[in-house]
């Protein structure tokens, strides 16, 4: 009897995480590369084969330096959330770069110059180094405690101080995947790195994105005006039936998008269209698997969670097509290998809040028994049908009470679905209870 309820536990709790489980998968899948060349599998988790991150990589580890991770519950009474939330080194309000902006997607001009902001990145030796990491540490001596990780090439790091004595401090979100050495889970760090590694760099001026892990949205930039919205997901922190994966949680940050990869296959999932922004984080259509016939296509597993984190690290993004035109086929289409587009993530810092919706937003819905409701008239999801306009005061009376939410178009959330949000992110809470355990082998480690 035991027994069975044992067994009964352990196949609950695979079936509430192999839905998600993606990224243990990955860390086995065969990456096929655009022309279906394999690659090393061990690449795929964005660090050497060899475990040789950052340190033992021959060519170029360094050292940096630093001044401790900072801890977000310590300035839970700042009302301002910017990347840099929380940080030991106040940064210039009127700097407009990611890590001073304050997280509003409405501000298109301030989220257009921020983009469009030059971003220095690490580079460490030639050639193409997207997959490695190089170390930042405590001091400005490699033979300082390490307290995190950047991703060379794409990761953009904010330069708070250049010492004469060749070293650099700088900030960012520390890019510690499974196998890293340095445990910091998506913390913002403050280290130390030799300031001939740090290079400034343009971003593509034709277009840039912001991924928000606040409203699981991806907002993609041109001409210095929102082009459109896409549902995305990042990742969740979950327990596998065997261990904890804080690895999960997408590294938040400023990058630029790198190599097209293409399909990345894990088990039965198949990621169509990935393209590599921060070692093994990639960001690609929402997972399939291929039925039994051999070639249809089932998103029936991941779809549905969309505008929800339930990935293993990788951005998750939209296949229907917003009213725009847009989608991940679009995005993929759009871009060549190394477009170096600007590829923001805001982190959702407790406290962060969702607005209210305009109730006089207008929506629409197909009077003849649509099931859903739509931010456009010409949404995808409408061929051959005229939809009717109502406002969004009106989505809880009667009718409107049983619409659901367009996966196409992405119209605004009902109030009892951001509210939801926000009580989950209120000032003083933990949204993330078991990734605040989890992190404290971390800070455990820095007292050593
Ligand atoms: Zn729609």
């Amino acid at each position: 009897m035991r027994k069975r309820l044992f067994a009964a536990l352990l196949a609950a709790l695979m079936l509430f995480s192999c839905a998600t489980a993606e990224e243990d998968l990955i860390i086995e899948e065969v990456l096929l590369d655009e022309t279906g060349a394999e690659v090393p599998a061990g690449s795929s988790a964005g660090l050497p084969a060899d475990g040789s991150v950052g340190v033992s990589s021959a060519e170029g580890m360094t050292a940096v330096s630093a001044g401790g991770a900072s801890s977000p519950a310590e300035s839970a009474a700042a009302e301002v959330f910017t990347p840099s939330f929380g940080s030991p080194y106040p940064t210039d309000p009127g700097a407009g770069d990611y890590w001073s902006l304050p997280m509003d997607i409405t501000d298109e001009e301030a989220v257009w110059k921020m983009l469009m902001a030059p971003m220095t990145v690490v580079r460490v030796g030639g050639g193409n180094q997207e997959k490695k990491q190089t170390y930042l540490y405590r001091e400005p001596d490699e033979n300082s405690q390490k307290i995190g990780v950047v991703t060379r090439d794409s990761q953009g790091v904010r330069v708070i101080e250049q010492l004469d004595s060749g070293w650099s401090l700088i900030e960012c979100y520390s890019s510690s995947f499974h196998d890293t050495k340095v445990k910091a889970w998506n913390l913002l760090v403050q280290g130390y790195i030799k300031s001939e590694y740090l290079v400034k760099m343009d971003p593509n001026p034709a277009m840039g994105i912001v991924v928000d892990k606040l409203t699981q949205r991806l907002y993609i930039f041109q001409d210095g005006h929102l082009l459109t919205t896409l549902l995305c997901s990042t990742g969740l922190v979950q327990h596998n039936g065997t261990k904890w994966q804080p690895y999960n949680e997408t590294r938040s940050g400023e990058f630029f998008l790198m190599s097209k990869v293409g399909t990345l296959k894990s088990d039965r999932l198949l990621c169509d269209m990935a393209i590599r922004f921060n070692s093994g984080d990639m960001v690609h259509e929402v997972p399939h698997v291929v039925q039994a016939d051999g070639k249809t296509k089932n998103y029936g597993s991941t779809e549905p969670k969309l505008g929800t984190k339930c990935s293993h690290g990788c951005i998750r993004v939209q296949r229907y097509k917003t009213p725009e035109g847009i989608n991940m086929a679009w995005l993929w289409s759009q871009l060549k290998s190394g477009s170096r587009v600007k590829f923001v993530i805001w982190e959702d810092w407790q406290g962060r809040q969702i607005p209210p919706v305009d109730p006089n937003t207008v929506l629409y819905y197909n009077p003849d028994g649509g099931d859903y409701y739509h931010r456009a008239e010409t949404c995808y999801m409408a061929k051959k049908r005229t939809f009717q306009p109502f406002l969004y005061s009106q989505l809880e009376e009667g009718e409107f009470a049983k619409l659901k939410f367009c996966p196409y178009c992405a119209p605004a959330m009902r109030a009892a679905d951001i509210e939801a949000v926000n009580s989950r992110y209120a000032p003083g809470g933990d949204h993330d209870e078991n990734m605040t355990m989890l992190r404290q082998d971390y800070f455990d480690y820095l007292r050593q």
